[in-house]
């Protein structure tokens, strides 16, 4: 198996730096293999080969407007005082296969979308006509076509026909792999006729809490008990970076259990999350589970990071297909901020997004607020703050911090939508400081 790799490992204190980690993260996970899904089950997911077009778009000549096809000739000079006069051959609906063919003198009702039936070279709108009622002009089309029409304006060649292949020409290509498949990319393949598309699969997540103070919400609290709010918290984070994620009831501090649920869940995920049990408490189950695994199994280090909140932190492959593992701290903050920071772009680099689509979006904001904020030295800090962007004219957008820096505060966590980063040498942050903020959107 491929262990993983330290480009650059612990410093003197023992401690990995955030970018160590990650970078020996991102270092052995690779883009799951592609498969072909349906169109919609595609969605958000990268495409793997470039898309040719398999047939011009559109497939042949049609009319952009509710009208008449004409030929140019035959409403050539034609003005309201005097108007061609042509006979109309009979209606073509948008789908109809039988087309009369237009001869000079005569003109075919169309209607949008409707192919341009033989000898028609353009489309007259039904507004720039009498609509075949003998009268002034025509607001529409919905009664029977007359047996003449008179054309108010002349019409050259081409007008208001979309003409076979305007839109994609065959061959050509459509979409490059490495495409995100959204809306309006997967408008167009269903366009082209594709109706399945090779893409790299969204991929699944297992998010397991361990404890045994945890009980599902909506179960009432015994004594010493608290809800599993990780499960949650890290199953939408995983959803919001595209993957497909459940929560696994929380699992109590024995190793054995922890070991059996681990094994079920490897058997349908390409990521594991857990939460809690990686730090140095008496039942840190997560560490007693996996530290010297059989490497048949696997291997997972147990590292400290020079980071605050998320020090302790467990990272390895798992399983037959070795999936990465991630073992985050059991404080919800820290294993909300080690989600954003390392499992997330792990998620995205399954996905096949490449090193430029990782990470979330960052920016530098002047940090506002009352007092100076301490920070541990040798430690990057990620505070949890509100971000405002750039007012009119101002260079730098301002952060305010939410709540205290202690990793238990999930009420503040869900009022932030930023997290301020403080640097491991800066001790004092003080208001009026600029600081690089991670946008969580
Ligand atoms: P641990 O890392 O297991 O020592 O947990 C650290 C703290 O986080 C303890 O206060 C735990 O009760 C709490 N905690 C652990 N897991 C969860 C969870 N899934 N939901 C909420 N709190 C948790
Ligand atoms: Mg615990």
């Amino acid at each position: 198996m491929t262990e993983p790799s330290p480009p650059n490992g612990p410093g003197p204190d023992g401690l990995w730096s955030v970018d160590a980690h990650l970078a020996d993260v991102l270092a052995v996970v690779r883009p799951l293999e592609p498969i072909e899904l349906p169109l919609l089950d595609a969605q958000g997911c990268v495409l793997t080969e470039d898309v040719t077009v398999p047939g011009a778009l559109p497939p042949f000549d049609n009319s952009s407007m509710d009208g008449y096809a004409v030929r140019a000739a035959d409403v050539h000079g034609a003005s309201a005082a005097y108007p061609a006069v042509l006979t109309v051959l009979g209606d073509v609906a948008a789908g109809s296969g039988s087309l009369p063919t237009v001869r000079p003198g005569t003109a075919a009702r169309v209607m949008t979308g409707a192919p341009l039936p033989p000898g028609a070279e353009a489309v007259v709108p039904v507004e720039w006509t009498d609509g075949g009622a003998g009268g002034g002009p025509a607001v529409d089309m919905t009664g029977p076509a007359g047996p003449e029409v008179r054309v108010h304006r002349p019409a050259a060649p081409g007008q208001f026909v979309r003409a076979r292949g305007s839109d994609a020409a065959l061959g050509a290509v459509a979409l490059t792999a490495g495409a995100v498949l959204g809306p309006p990319q997967l408008g167009l393949l269903a366009a082209l006729g594709r109706a399945t598309v090779p893409v790299r699969p969204r991929p699944r997540v297992a998010v397991l809490s361990t404890g045994s103070e945890l009980v599902a919400p909506g179960v009432p609290l015994g004594p010493g008990q608290i809800h599993d709010s990780n499960g949650f918290l890290l199953a939408a984070a995983a959803r919001q970076a595209g993957a497909v994620a459940h929560r696994v009831a929380a699992v109590a501090d024995d190793p054995g259990t922890l070991r059996a649920t681990l094994e079920d869940q490897l058997a349908g995920a390409d990521l594991v999350v857990t939460s809690g049990g990686v730090s140095v408490g008496a039942y840190d189950v997560v560490k007693a589970a996996l530290t010297d695994l059989d490497p048949e199994v696997g291997s997972v280090a147990f590292r400290r990071l020079a980071m605050q909140p998320g020090k302790p932190q467990g990272f390895g492959l798992l399983g037959r297909a070795r999936a990465p593992l991630f073992a985050l701290p059991g404080n919800p903050v820290s294993a909300y901020v080690s989600f954003e920071l390392f499992v997330r772009p792990a998620l995205r680099a399954l996905a096949g997004r490449p090193a430029t689509e990782l990470h979330r979006p960052r920016t530098v904001a002047r940090l506002v607020g009352d007092a100076p904020l301490r920070s541990p030295e040798g430690r990057r800090q990620f505070l949890r703050g509100r971000y405002t962007p750039p007012a009119d004219g101002a260079a730098l957008g301002t952060v305010r911090p939410v709540g205290a820096a202690d990793s238990h505060l999930v009420a503040a966590l869900a009022r932030a939508d930023a997290l301020i980063e403080i640097p491991e040498a800066v001790t004092e942050a003080s208001p009026g400081g600029e600081f690089a903020v991670v946008l969580l959107g």
